[in-house]
């Protein structure tokens, strides 16, 4: 038998930065996780007081929030395939030009946008992240990404629409483009072998990142389709697929929910983060989030469509703009800015969706009624 060799293989580590992933030895005999042990980030100010910040020790729960929130993406399991799309398939031919391409770019857009969110919290967040907590959502996160990938795919299917058209789009239509490689550039950031936490500048590039993946991918580019199908679904159009992207809304506006507690437990933990000149920064990464998602609703619209047209949308983005801002405590950007889409907070409401879209829905969800304070 051959000798197992494992010698020298962490020998540099101790000169390595040391992210939080989880991988260092088990200290035998370490002092127990108490109930005030976790940190939300191994930041500059971080103790690991004798191995007790264990990432791989879900209780005592510390962050309730992540706890919470966990517990209620588990009560909105779905799956594609459970969705009829009978009546898609015989509605398509007889869409406007204008109808299918709103249809057709949000697929575009969403089914590789889910892709980037996947890969920003697989390949640079969870390794950063050290409540255990949290990482238990970070995985059912994952998870729900991968069942939203699949949910496009079957409409595109269904419908029998050109898929190297539909998947190509986000490299060959510039406002896609545009929102996508904004995106990579804080992957990017996280995913470098060489980054971890642990000083102030890079806790707040782990900040920054959160903030742009929650805040504005998930909280702000992904509304302008959402309005846009949903918009169908109000005029009993393309019910099944309003159905799953009704489902990945409600997805979408939890992971938002838990980025913005993420994004406050971390400022509360390391207040010294949130100075004026990062405040500053942020505000910026929300109007460029608000710009990139207005450029490309001018892009989607270029025609009045739904009742929808483009202006309607500059009010919309700004308002959700704000909407973010406040989140994390920061002044709105554009004050007055009014929703002229309050349906959409209606429409996360399943109950209202069932007579609304009038499909054959299997009842998903499992616990009371939750508080969706999103729109
Ligand atoms: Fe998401």
């Amino acid at each position: 038998m051959s000798e197992v060799k494992t010698k020298n293989i962490q020998d540099d580590s101790a000169t390595k930065p040391k992210v939080a992933d989880g991988l260092d030895d088990i200290q035998l005999g370490a002092r127990r996780k108490g109930a005030k042990d976790s940190c939300v980030i191994k930041s500059h100010t971080y103790v690991d007081s004798d191995g007790a910040n264990d990432v791989n020790q879900l209780f005592p729960i510390v962050h309730e929030f992540a706890w919470e929130h966990y517990r209620n993406t588990c009560k909105n399991s779905w799956f594609p395939y459970d969705v009829g799309m009978v009546r898609d398939i015989a509605q398509w031919p007889t869409l406007t030009e204008d109808e299918r391409g709103i249809l057709e770019r949000t697929l575009g857009f969403l089914s590789t946008a889910d892709s980037l969110v996947a890969n920003n919290l697989v390949l640079g967040m969870y390794k950063n992240i050290t409540s255990p907590e949290c990482r238990l959502f970070l995985l059912r996160q994952a998870f729900e990404e991968a069942v939203h990938m699949e949910s496009y795919s079957y409409i595109v299917q269904s419908l029998g629409l050109d898929e190297a058209k539909i998947f190509n789009m986000y490299r060959e239509i510039k406002s896609m483009a545009d929102k996508a490689n904004w995106s990579v550039k804080f992957t990017r950031v996280l995913s470098d072998p060489e980054f971890a936490t642990g000083t102030l500048e890079n806790d707040q590039k782990l900040l920054r990142d959160l903030i742009a993946f929650y805040l504005v991918f998930e909280g702000i580019f992904f509304y302008v389709g959402f309005v846009q199908v949903l918009s169908m679904g109000r005029r009993n159009l393309m019910p099944g697929a309003c159905e799953q992207i009704q489902y990945i809304f409600r997805d979408e506006s939890l992971h938002l929910n838990f980025g913005v507690d993420l994004v406050n437990q971390i400022i509360k933990e390391c207040p010294e983060l949130w100075t004026d000149a990062f405040q500053a920064e942020v505000r910026e990464i929300i109007k460029e989030g608000v710009a990139l998602e207005y450029a490309y609703a001018e892009d989607t619209m270029p025609n009045p469509v739904l009742g929808l047209n483009k202006d309607m949308f500059k009010d919309y983005l700004q308002y959700i703009g704000n909407r973010r801002l406040k989140q994390v405590g920061l002044e709105e950007e554009w004050p007055g800015a009014k929703n002229p889409f309050p349906w959409m907070s209606e429409l996360i409401d399943l109950k209202k969706e069932k007579n609304f879209f009038e499909t054959r829905v299997t009842e998903y969800q499992t616990g009371s009624a939750l508080d969706w304070d999103e729109d």
